[in-house]
């Protein structure tokens, strides 16, 4: 006779809930670990579903992570981690077996896959998720995101949610969501399933995800606060274009990134024609006004993958990466073509009833190799067209 006493079972029991607190607590503590090593937001974001997917975390097969956009009034798909089929995902978690991969070896592999992630078919259709908080479109998601509300969706209470742009992407059985607060404000939300192993979501796994989702709340709200300032010691307050400390530091970058691709790189110089005589006319804060006003002119005609600058005073200078010389002076010509027409729109404002502007153009490699040989180039194409009579760009 070995039949359990209730002692036994009872202790038996408790010994189970103790293990399992043990091991909860360990994956807790190293995930929020490892979301302190960094500062980035991607990071953060790929550490946090990490976490929520891998075998020795959370374990869902799945995870998409979406953050709210108050300024845009939307709430967007930034992450989205897991195998996109049952092939898929009998290949990564075998490796991850073979391997013997633990939660830190996973999150170091992001360093070197990153790019596999981020452009994985999966990623992909997550970053194109971009749902309303305000209007009826954005559904089930957007409401749980501001009631602040965990939600289980089981298979049958998935069937109210079928027209839910969320539950048409995922085509899941049942989805765990958790909303992501910092402090009292919610900034994003975590979704999890378990799309290939059809594991029912426990109890247990919820109580997971919610904890793990208010640690990632606060740690991704300290990223966001931190990326935002520094972006601010990057920007001209006035003009809010790039200042000339990390105009230093894009034209070293992408002069290096255009050696090692053997690409081009071209630099703008535009200096205001006459600056000085509208400025003694109308005072500084009038002058501060035109130049803010070209500012938002060259933005909005540059490239997004352009870098616009104060060099410093009335001058401007605009990296612009895999350009060679004659798509700049275009690209040059453009700027001082569109802000000629500004000044001729709002000519009673001027003296000479006009506001144009002389531009430089040099490129990299026949300009030379350093920062510096750019632009001086720049600068002494800048003065050549000074001297040619101003509002023209030379090479
Ligand atoms: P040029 O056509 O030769 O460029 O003539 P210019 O008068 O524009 O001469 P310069 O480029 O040397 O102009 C410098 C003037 O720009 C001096 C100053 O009045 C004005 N300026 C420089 N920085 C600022 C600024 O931040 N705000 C304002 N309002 N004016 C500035
Ligand atoms: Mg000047
Ligand atoms: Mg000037």
């Amino acid at each position: 006779m070995n039949e359990e006493s209730p002692q036994t079972k009872e202790i038996n029991k408790i010994q189970d809930s103790l293990e399992r607190a043990k091991s909860e607590l360990a994956i807790l503590y190293e995930i929020s670990n490892a979301m302190r090593t960094t500062l980035k937001l991607d990071e953060i974001l790929y550490i946090i579903l990490t976490g929520v997917t891998a075998h020795i975390g959370l374990s869902f097969n799945r995870a998409v992570l979406m953050l709210v956009n108050e300024k845009s009034g939307l709430i967007e798909g930034k992450l989205g981690l897991g195998p996109g089929s049952e092939e898929e995902a009998d290949g990564i978690w075998k490796n991850i077996e073979q391997e013997k991969m633990d939660l830190e070896d996973l999150i170091n592999a992001y360093k070197i896959s990153a790019k596999s992630v981020l452009e994985s078919p999966f990623n992909r259709q997550v970053e194109r998720l971009k749902l309303s908080l305000h209007s009826e479109s954005g559904g089930l998601l957007a409401s749980s995101a501001l009631d602040g509300m965990p939600l289980l969706l089981t298979k049958d209470s998935i069937k109210n949610y079928a027209n839910d742009p969320l539950i048409k992407l995922l085509n899941t059985e049942e989805l765990a969501l958790a909303p992501l607060k910092a402090k009292d404000k919610v900034n994003g939300l975590i979704l999890a399933d378990n799309f290939i192993t059809k594991k029912p979501i426990s109890k247990d796994d919820m109580r997971m995800l919610i904890m793990l989702a208010n640690q990632a709340g606060l740690a991704i709200e300290n990223s966001q606060l931190y990326e935002n300032a520094l972006i601010r010691s990057h920007t001209d307050l006035l003009t809010n274009l790039w200042n000339h400390g990390y105009f230093q530091f894009l034209l070293q970058a992408e002069l290096d990134k255009a050696k090692a691709n053997k690409t081009f790189l071209s630099l703008v110089s535009l200096d205001i024609d006459d600056f000085k005589i509208y400025n003694d006319m109308f005072g500084h804060q009038a002058g501060d006004r035109i130049l803010k006003e070209l500012s938002d002119i060259l933005k909005s005609h540059s490239r997004k993958m352009d870098f616009v600058c104060r060099y410093g005073g009335e001058e401007f200078s605009i990296i612009l990466p895999q350009t060679q010389k004659n798509e700049a002076f275009f690209i040059a010509e453009r700027f001082r073509k569109e802000i000629e027409k500004f000044g001729l729109s709002q000519k009673e404002m001027f003296p000479d009833k006009r506001l144009t502007v002389s531009l430089g153009v040099a490129s990299f490699p026949e300009d030379g190799d350093l920062p510096s040989d750019l632009i001086s180039c720049s600068d002494k194409a800048l003065y050549q067209a000074k001297k040619q009579g101003k509002n023209t760009t030379c090479c």
